[in-house]
């Protein structure tokens, strides 16, 4: 007999969209796993910014019927109980979960809800669907992805590291359309989760890797990217364009800054053939003055393209969670170092999910699993 557990209570992370500024702890009931679920013991989730843009009121809702939104997409967790109908996955696995659920649209049906053509997709903790900031949650198996044990203290870096991923992969499709590409020299703009791990991953691969950030080193982001081999530009003390005048052919920049200016400093440096994905969902209303003839002069001549990029398909995840094993191999405990803070659910939630200084990431830890 499998076993499977009754409904229980757990406690989680929980703001109230319609009245910003307020996170809290709440008690949930956590049914058992129906048909092709799991129950999952939450082991540790990340905290990101999109959970402060949240918290802040900015974007996100809560699923139908409620007036919570229960926080976190970054999870890492044990299965500990198994619906009926799930195969593949055994009591005990460390797992993590995708974001986006799919809606009607015909990318989502094809199997690519990060390709969403009409939008109306839910995504866990942060449109539509609870997250995963809770001691117990319960998912359907297709959204659940196997990590190895040996990862489980980076596991909840995957979900971050498939925005890179996606962004890799998408870069190289599109590259198809060159006879040869030879990926050789890279830029990341930003240093925040995202800039890092895209540094991590374009380093692992060989690449030569440039990461620019406003703040100067040393700090805790400059000494990961030195330690993986990149090189850390403070752009408080050489721009981006005296930056490029020194360097080879851009071939690829991943943008990851959160600036919108940055955005189009960023197509300056492009080289030629060379792909900008852009990373930064940028609130606000910022407007900037830009020199569009040169840019577009420069777009044309050079052969450039300009994508953005959201969220990550099922195969994001899988290569994510391969490329934190080369990680482990490569710079054993670099990874884990983007981890400065850690937080237990009884800690001051305010504290745990806001920006700290020096911080790269934050985790609030829920327990071991089993
Ligand atoms: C998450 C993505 C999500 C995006 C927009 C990001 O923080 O990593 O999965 O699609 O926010 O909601």
């Amino acid at each position: 007999m499998r076993p499977v557990s009754q409904p229980t209570t757990a406690r989680a992370v929980a703001i109230t969209p319609s009245r910003p500024g307020g996170v809290r702890r709440i008690s949930i009931d956590v049914p058992p796993p129906g048909r092709d679920e799991v129950g999952i013991d939450v082991i540790r989730v990340g905290v990101c910014g999109t959970d402060r843009e949240l918290i802040r009121g900015e974007i996100g809702f809560p699923p139908a019927g409620t007036d919570d939104l229960i926080l976190g997409h970054e999870v890492v967790g044990r299965i500990r109980a198994l619906g009926p109908g799930v195969t593949g996955l055994v009591i005990g696995d460390l797992v993590t979960v995708t974001v986006r659920r799919p809606d009607s649209c015909a990318a989502c049906q094809a199997g690519e809800p990060d390709m969403c053509l009409d939008r109306q997709y839910t995504e866990r903790g942060i449109a539509g669907a609870h997250g995963f900031m809770a001691e117990r949650i319960v998912e359907h198996q297709d959204w659940v992805v196997k990590v190895p044990d040996h990862l489980e203290p980076v596991a909840m870096l995957t979900e971050p590291l498939t925005v890179v991923e996606k962004a890799v992969r998408q870069a190289g499709l599109i590259q198809r359309r060159l006879y040869h590409w030879n990926l050789k020299t890279a830029v990341v703009m930003g240093a925040g989760p995202i800039g890092l791990l895209g540094t991590l991953l374009l380093r692992s691969r060989g690449i030569e890797t440039w990461t620019l950030a406003r703040t100067p080193a040393p700090n805790p982001a400059a000494a990961i990217v030195t330690a993986s081999g990149a090189t850390y530009v403070s752009t408080r003390g050489q721009s981006p364009m005296d930056l490029a005048a020194t360097i080879p052919n851009i071939d690829l920049i991943l943008e990851s800054s959160g600036s919108s200016q940055v955005v189009f400093e960023s197509m300056r440096i492009l080289g030629n053939n060379g792909v900008l994905v852009l990373l930064s969902l940028t609130g606000g209303h910022d407007t900037h003055e830009i020199p569009t003839a040169e840019l577009n002069t420069s777009l044309v001549a050079g052969n450039k393209v300009v994508v953005g990029s959201v969220n990550a398909g099922m195969e994001d995840f899988t290569n994510a969670v391969a490329s934190l094993g080369r990680f482990e191999g490569l710079w054993p405990g670099l990874a884990a170092s983007m981890i400065t803070h850690r937080f237990t659910i009884d800690d001051d939630l305010v504290a745990a999910t806001g920006k700290l200084p020096g911080g790269i990431k934050s985790v609030i830890e829920f327990g071991k699993g089993i």
